[in-house]
């Protein structure tokens, strides 16, 4: 079983009990769908304990940001703001891990992938059925799991039409049947649920858990505002927003 993250935002706390809570059930495997710093306060162990932990990892739009501040010229400002500060703190070491990461991951028939497959490089989202349709068309894999939104959806693609599902508890997928999942954030989630967010795949059974994982929320929050980081980022925490 493999445990799929994603939008970790430099937040430990909700990384270390992800990390917990995918070992307690069964995940053999971790896959990293980038973003692992910018708006939180501890980039550097959180990109060390991905590295450690995680047997893919692929770049987000903030990692790359931090490498190359132009890439942050889209960002508002609190995000902006937040990867600026994020690239003093990072060591070299851990700079070089972030270079060192590619755009897309597959393995098993199974594409890994921060932003829509359609054109990672460029970071659009998928928002919506419309979105997804685009999306599924630029893959050739039975599922690919996707980030960025920090929102967790689950998209299925059956006889050719896209289906919008609710996010419950698990997904089993049918038949020829595609799918496009969003593993929602680790560390800032934006549904209005402020607990982790990330999923289990079982490929065998070919079936998907969402899991929501409580955290030290004010460990991290007293974080962010100790570093000086824009308050904004500590209490947007706790609402999930
Ligand atoms: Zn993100």
């Amino acid at each position: 079983m493999i445990a799929v993250i994603s939008d970790i935002h430099g937040n430990l706390e909700a990384l270390e009990a992800v990390l917990v809570d995918a070992r307690k059930e069964g995940a053999t495997d971790v896959i990293c769908l980038g973003d692992i710093v910018g708006y939180g306060a501890d980039p550097n162990r959180c990109v060390e304990l991905v590295r450690e932990s995680s047997a893919a990892v692929v770049l987000g739009n903030h990692d790359a940001a931090a490498l190359d501040p132009a890439e942050a010229d889209e960002f508002n400002p609190l995000a902006r703001d937040a990867i600026l500060w994020t690239r003093r703190t990072l060591s070299p070491a851990n700079l070089e891990m972030l270079r060192s990461l590619p755009m897309a991951h597959v393995r098993d028939e199974i594409r890994y992938v921060h932003a829509s497959p359609e054109a990672p490089e460029t970071w659009p989202y998928v928002l919506n059925v419309a979105d997804a349709q685009f999306a599924f068309s630029a893959f050739s894999e039975a599922v690919c799991f996707i980030g960025h939104t920090h929102v967790p959806t689950w998209m299925v693609l059956e006889d050719g039409m896209v289906i919008d599902m609710i996010v419950a508890e698990q997904l089993e997928m049918r038949g020829e049947g595609r799918a496009l999942i969003n593993v929602g954030s680790v560390g800032q989630p934006r549904d209005g649920d402020w607990r982790a967010s990330y999923v289990l795949f079982d490929r065998e059974q070919r079936r998907v858990v969402a899991r929501r994982v409580e955290y030290a929320l004010e460990a991290a929050t007293a974080k962010i505002l100790a570093a000086g980081l824009p308050e904004e980022l500590a209490h947007r925490l706790s609402f999930g927003r």
